[in-house]
């Protein structure tokens, strides 16, 4: 399982984990259902999770991050989500945006950026989705065109999370709309709330509650030259892309982490309720469901393990974060509507927690390329990789 990691690696994964784990179970756990069903955004375990480094915690030490590999950080995401998802998407999104500035910035725009995004004060996400396009993201409207030593930003993005609460977004816009093929036309930039920047509406949403997912707008909204990631037009949507291995292996976390959740509850019910005389759990058909959950479950884990320790190595991992996030996406699906019926008719109770995670768990299925855009990816690269 820890094939690619040195014990020194494990030693501070095991520490990290034990303070990520006391953190929720005191500081979490106790007020997620009320902040829930209030739609509350958590305030207060923001700061808490920005004095343990969570918001840097893949961000390089040289730039004020703790410096964490994606196969500790896959770790952290999945514990986080079997508290509360919503908790997870806070600073996901967030690091989703800091990797593109890494992976792809100029040496200034890491200077710049780096550490503010580490300590959490400028906390945000990415910007890609538009209310006529989310999967062919070539089709996007929003412009930016160059004035002077400054470009003049309109359009509208929507679906942005942290779009109300946060302060600084990667933005994709066209730099160019008439251009074929057309993403040599789009650009990425480091966009920070401002004049002519307003998150316009906070959306209503089946689930995923506390966490704000909004409609943000860009009215003649000016940045200077300097905002544009690598310096470079037209790499905006390769930059977009290039975070997305992480951030499918982010998202394959979450549904392993909801997965187990489910099934955790699920195995604890079926040994509390009898019926005709003895538990559930001795039913047959409940056995099958539990045997179901917890088998997907483990090859979730697997995946994603093998996909994070892939990327942490080098190795191209493309299709094996698209598995892993087919797989344990499903699975959290899966395993939330299992437990629920496993709950009887109080799976549908909003006292008892399965129900929030059945409400959370279809989100996974379709943000970071829907499943099944997952499923094209694989398929075009398992043909890619065995030519004859
Ligand atoms: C709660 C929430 C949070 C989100 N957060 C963010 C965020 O922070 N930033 C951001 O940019 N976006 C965000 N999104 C948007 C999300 O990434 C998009 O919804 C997603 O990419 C799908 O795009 P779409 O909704 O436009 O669906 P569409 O692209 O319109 O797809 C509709 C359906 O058609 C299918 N489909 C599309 N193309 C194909 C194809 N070629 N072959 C087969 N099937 C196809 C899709 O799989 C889907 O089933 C969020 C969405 C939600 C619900």
């Amino acid at each position: 399982m820890d094939g690619h990691q040195s014990p020194e690696t494990i030693e501070v994964e095991t520490q990290i984990l034990d303070v990520v784990n006391k953190f929720l179970v005191r500081e979490v756990e106790p007020h997620v259902m009320a902040l829930e069903h209030a739609d509350e955004y958590p305030a207060d375990m923001v700061e808490g999770m920005k004095e343990f480094g969570l918001f840097g915690s893949i961000i390089p030490e040289e730039y004020g991050g703790v410096g964490l590999n994606v196969t500790t950080y896959a770790k952290i995401v999945e514990r986080v989500t079997e508290s509360w998802m919503s908790l997870s998407g806070i600073f996901n999104s967030h690091l989703i945006m800091a990797n593109a500035v890494m992976r792809f910035g100029t040496e200034e725009q890491k200077r710049t950026w780096l550490p503010k995004f580490a300590t959490g004060d400028v906390r945000g996400g990415l910007a890609l989705t538009e209310p006529n396009c989310g999967t062919d993201l070539q089709a996007i409207r929003t412009s930016a065109k160059r004035d002077g030593n400054e470009y003049v930003i309109n359009g509208t993005k929507t679906w942005i999370s942290n779009g109300i609460h946060g302060s600084c977004f990667a933005l994709l816009v066209k730099t160019d709309t008439e251009i074929e093929p057309r993403h040599k036309g789009m650009s990425l930039f480091i966009a920070p709330k401002g004049e002519g920047f307003t998150a316009s509406r906070k959306l209503e949403k089946l689930g995923y509650k506390g966490i704000d997912s909004a409609e943000l707008v860009f009215e003649d909204y000016r940045l200077s030259a300097d905002h544009l990631i690598g310096g470079t037009e037209g790499m905006g949507l390769k930059h977009a892309m290039g975070g997305l291995e992480l951030g499918r292996i982010n998202v394959a976390a979450r549904g392993v982490g909801v997965a187990k959740r489910a099934l955790d509850l699920a195995v604890a019910y079926a040994q509390q309720r009898e019926t005709f005389g003895q538990p559930i759990a001795q039913h047959q058909s409940i056995q099958i469901k539990l045997a179901d959950m917890a088998t997907k479950l483990e090859s979730s884990r697997h995946l994603t393990r093998a996909a994070a320790e892939a990327l942490d190595a080098g190795e191209r991992c493309d299709m094996e974060a698209g598995m892993a996030k087919l797989m344990a996406t499903e699975t959290a699906l899966f395993n939330a509507t299992e437990s629920m019926r496993i709950h009887g008719a109080y799976g549908y109770s909003k006292e008892f927690e399965i129900e929030r995670l059945y409400r959370d768990a279809p989100l996974l299925c379709i943000g970071e390329g829907t499943n099944e855009l997952q499923r094209i990816i694989i398929a075009r690269q398992l043909v890619a990789r065995n030519p004859i």
